[in-house]
């Protein structure tokens, strides 16, 4: 049986097919599924139903002959708008071929956009393609030439028959116009032919849910890829992937990937000129560079920086590779801010997670707390909506817009922006107000008996005269025996029935009281009322909303929509809490549901010689500056930039830029042209994913530990990022720690003796493709014992740290218990709301994950340009209609893009989706208008929605 789904743009851009009564989305379960023996063909494979931001479990894209879609059809690229951008990409401002070429020819339109595009670069070279469709470098470089023109030729019918691409050609035009009814002249893509070779890679940016995919390959090129089946997972629960896997392969083939290496030929202050290099060239020029730094003012004059692009164990960010080079240079870490206070908090109070996001299937209750699953945690969404059709489950959305998740959860409570904290304890308050708390869990599990002095801090056995563990292990911390009468290590009280939960004690002449008293009256003064004024929830839907929580199996699914704001970790410490004083963790179907998981790496593995410090980005622009942070010296001059777009995915884009053109050298590792390049003193290519070999951790909704296999050569000369350290280790007489190839050093990463013994060695994963590290269903923590000091989760946190070591005059011990905090700029009674009366959110969306895939052709057939979402009220105030041009401003910035009206929209808010670059704006930048001073100082946390403007009609062109 094949069914044709036939879709446009109303599907994807509405959600008509599932509705409140359709609870499963019909592309993402049973009538989709393999194993009901449906066969699913997508006209479309592509934009449309690929947009959908609902797990697929086969698409099966389609070529067909009809006449329309062979090669003499007349290419979309025609239209005005897509000859600009075709003229953008292939040709540079001065006139020169720049880097477009592979595709060139092929009547792609790289980009659809009424916006006039502006070029990124010079490129001091010139490349075209010659009649046999090689690449030539006309440049004199005979080495470069060689091997560019050995580089396979893309080929129109290479390319067009052999690639799950079919969706860019649709979304292009050279399918469009499909219609059903072609069954016998189409052929489709998902019969393996015998030449073809499946390898496993997996999408693995910064969604963090890293899927799986089976990487096909026929005559060296990539030309379809799936979701990966595991063996052991007959239902397909973990099985999946979205639209954006599929664009992986429009990744590989970019028109904008990075060649060769480049080295900039102009003053920063300019648009970028560059000048091809070698490879021996670019390495002698970082290493030359980055060691006579060294030699001048030490190993703390260079940084690296990743976001996170690459979640690769070896070529990722983070460890891996470059926390190696880190390690074995002693260079400094530049921190992002990107949600570390959601991260910060639970590192401190012991990453309250549930594990197994399945286990939201046994859920009675379901908040999504300012998290659009729906489009962007779709593993999650699936989940809830089983869980819902299986038993009813609840979904409750708590967010300030009418996000798909909301618009399809059963209670959608709106709530003013960066005021989360006090609905946070408004809830707690009214837990125990009417005695919901679980006494045994908070008893038994959780930190609530521990007595508290009166500066905040634990009662331990230092404070009471004893000498501290010789083995550097924490003091023992108390408690207050009800039998004995006395305060007695927690160690000695084994029977939990025996300790205080609630009372003032004398110890040593020490007042103490006990953490859950300690949190009792952080939540006492805000009852519902009192709450409802801060954040416009109603008081009886604060008093409903508690009680479902309380009387039900309930969860919270936390992203970082309510952490962008400057009171952010507050609310992190908050949500985790609340779970605690329910006792809803470590149960079936309950928890506060984030991240779990990690690679079972050999700890030997890395390098033992001390990292410099760590720069939180907030601070990067001062550390420049200044050469100082917190007192301490950082005479930072050079940075290298690895696995993210340091200018598109952090906040204050004008800091980020000061600091890049301030310091003497940065290089940039890339796959692709990002707006963070146009900085870089040099550019290093770097491959694609599914270019090179690695491994991939069990990560957020994923159990496995998986392989990435190299499903074919890096484009150009792009090289592995393990490969580039590795000349870089070379070069800076640290080759000791890069010794062989990729392979050679990933057989390293997992052999470990209790590795061998769990047959999870880098051989054992060739040969299986994936291993499972966590089982169905299962619990965190399994034993019932958190990890953390004495087992028990902590919603008061001891020693609160501040993240990065850098403190900036805060005490640590007003961040020890959840707090609503009325610092944020969005606050109503922030001195900017006269001037700025709008609030202006950036949220993650369907169509991107950061930065990443925001450039897709596939992209803008749909979405041509960044929107700005405006209520109509707000809209009608400033005379501006659906489809006009509007710009926002404040002291800060502007940035110019068109009205989408949308009374989804909070009055009062403005949204803009997250990770265009600045080519696409008729002016400015997003990011323009944020700033590092609404950071949390705590947790670093970058503040993205903390944001006020103005907005006015955009009059000019
Ligand atoms: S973007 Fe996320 S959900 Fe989509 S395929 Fe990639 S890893 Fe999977």
């Amino acid at each position: 049986m094949k069914i044709h789904v036939v879709s446009d743009r109303r599907l994807y851009q509405g959600f008509p097919l599932f509705g409140s009564g359709a609870p499963v989305s019909p592309f993402g379960l049973a009538p989709f599924s393999v194993s009901s023996g449906v066969r699913v063909v997508c006209k479309v494979a592509s934009s449309a139903i690929a947009m959908h931001p609902f797990p697929m479990r086969q698409i099966v894209p389609i070529i067909s002959k009809s006449p329309r879609n062979t090669r003499s059809s007349p290419p979309r690229s025609n239209s005005p708008a897509t000859k600009r951008a075709g003229c953008r990409a292939c040709v540079g401002p001065t006139g020169e071929t720049a880097w477009a070429e592979p595709l060139r020819g092929l009547n792609l339109p790289r980009q659809k956009t009424t916006v006039p595009l502006k070029p990124y670069y010079r490129v001091r070279t010139t490349l075209f393609v010659d009649s046999s469709r090689r690449l030539v470098n006309e440049r004199k470089r005979g080495d470069m030439s060689k091997e560019m023109a050995q580089s396979r030729p893309i080929s129109r019918r290479g390319f067009l028959e052999g690639t799950a691409l079919a969706g860019a050609l649709v979304a292009t035009g050279s399918l469009a116009g499909c219609t059903p009814g072609d069954d016998e002249e189409e052929e489709s893509l998902a019969s393996t032919a015998p030449e073809e070779q499946v390898f496993v890679n997996s999408c693995h940016g910064n969604c963090g849910r890293n899927c799986a995919w089976d990487v096909t390959v026929r005559d060296g090129y990539i030309v379809n890829c799936a979701p990966h089946q595991y063996n052991d997972d007959p239902t397909n629960r973990h099985r999946g992937g979205c639209w954006k896997g599929f664009l992986n392969i429009n990744r590989v083939y970019d028109a904008d990937r990075l060649k060769y290496p480049m080295k900039r030929v102009n003053s920063k202050e300019e648009e970028p000129e560059w000048e091809q290099i070698s490879w021996d060239e670019a390495i002698e020029m970082l290493c030359a560079t980055w060691q006579g730094i060294i030699d001048e003012v030490g190993p703390t004059g260079f940084a690296l920086h990743h976001v996170y692009g690459s979640s690769a164990l070896l070529s990722g960010n983070g460890g891996g590779c470059w926390g190696k080079l880190i390690g074995a240079l002693g260079a400094d870490t530049v921190l992002t801010g990107a949600d570390m206070a959601t991260i910060w908090a639970m590192s401190m109070d012991s990453a309250v997670c549930a594990a197994a996001p399945d286990s939201l299937r046994d859920a009675e209750t379901i908040v999504f707390w300012g998290v659009n699953a729906a489009e962007t945690r779709w593993v999650n969404w699936r989940y809830a909506c089983e869980a819902r059709q299986d038993h009813g489950c609840k979904l409750i959305a708590i967010d300030p817009n009418s996000t798909v998740t909301a618009l399809h959860s059963d209670q959608h409570i709106t709530i003013k922006p960066a005021t989360d904290g006090a609905l946070i304890l408004s809830i707690i308050q009214q837990t125990f107000e009417n005695g919901w708390e679980d006494e045994e869990f908070l008893r038994q599990r959780s930190c609530a008996p521990y007595l508290v002095k009166e500066d905040g801090t634990l009662l331990r056995g230092t404070d009471l005269g004893e000498a501290a563990p010789a083995d550097g292990a924490p003091s023992p911390i108390y408690v207050w025996d009800e039998t004995a009468q006395a305060a007695k290590p927690i160690a000695e009280t084994p029977d939990a029935n025996n300790l205080a939960l609630s009372g003032v004690f004398e110890v040593n002449g020490m007042t103490v009281r006990t953490a859950l008293d300690a949190l009792k009256e952080r939540a006492s003064l805000y009852t519902p009322e009192y709450a409802e004024d801060i954040t416009g929830v109603p008081a009886s839907t604060i008093r409903e909303l508690t009680d479902t929580l309380a009387h039900t199996k309930s969860a919270i699914m936390k992203d970082n929509g309510y952490a962008h704001y400057a009171n952010s970790v507050h609310t992190a410490l908050g949500l985790d809490a609340v779970m605690m004083v329910l006792g809803n963790l470590g149960k079936p179907g309950c928890g506060v549901y984030y991240w779990y998981g990690g690679g079972p790496t050999n700890a030997e593995w890395g390098v033992a010689a001390a990292p410099g410090p760590s720069i939180p980005d907030s601070q990067l622009l001062h550390v420049v500056e200044t050469g100082e942070l917190g007192g301490a010296p950082i005479p930072l001059r050079g940075m290298l930039s690895y696995a993210g777009n340091i200018v598109g995915s952090t906040v204050d884009r004008n800091a980020i830029e000061a600091a890049l053109k301030q310091l003497e050298f940065l290089c940039v590792v890339e796959i692709r042209m990002t707006d963070a390049c146009k900085y870089a003193d040099l550019l290093l290519p770097a491959c694609h994913w599914w270019e090179r070999d690695d491994i991939i951790g069990s990560g957020l909704s994923t159990p496995y530990l998986r392989i990435a296999e190299k499903a074919t050569e890096p484009q150009f000369e792009s090289l592995s990022d393990y490969e580039i350290c590795r000349r870089v280790a070379e070069g800076m007489g640290v080759a000791e720690f890069f010794q062989g190839d990729d392979r050679a050093q990933l057989a390293a990463l997992l052999d470990s003796d209790a590795n061998r013994d769990k047959g999870c060695t880098y051989a054992d994963l060739q040969e299986k493709k994936a291993i499972r590290m966590v089982e169905d269903g299962q619990l965190d923590p399994a034993d019932g014992s958190f990890a953390t000091e004495n087992g028990r989760v902590n919603f008061l946190i001891d020693r609160p740290m501040v993240y990065g070591g850098w403190n900036a005059g805060i005490d640590p011990l007003d961040f020890n218990l959840p707090d609503f905090v009325d610092n944020a700029e969005v606050s109503e009674n922030h001195p900017l709301a006269a001037k700025y009366p709008l609030i202006f959110m950036t949220p993650h969306t369907k169509y991107g994950t950061q930065t990443t895939f925001h450039h897709a052709a596939f992209l803008h057939e749909i979405l041509e340009e960044p929107e700005i979402h405006i209520n109509s009220t707000d809209a009608a105030a400033r005379n501006v209609a659906d489809g006009d041009y509007l710009r926002l401003f404040n002291d800060r910035g502007e940035v110019v893009a068109k009205v989408k009206l949308n009374d989804g929209i909070m009055p009062g808010v403005v949204v803009m989706y997250h990770g265009w670059a600045e080519q696409y704006f008729k002016k400015g930048h997003y990011q323009r208008l944020s700033s590092f001073d609404n950071t949390d100082k705590f947790s670093n946390n970058s503040a993205y929605f903390d944001v006020r403007v103005e907005a006015e009609r955009y009059e000019g062109e």
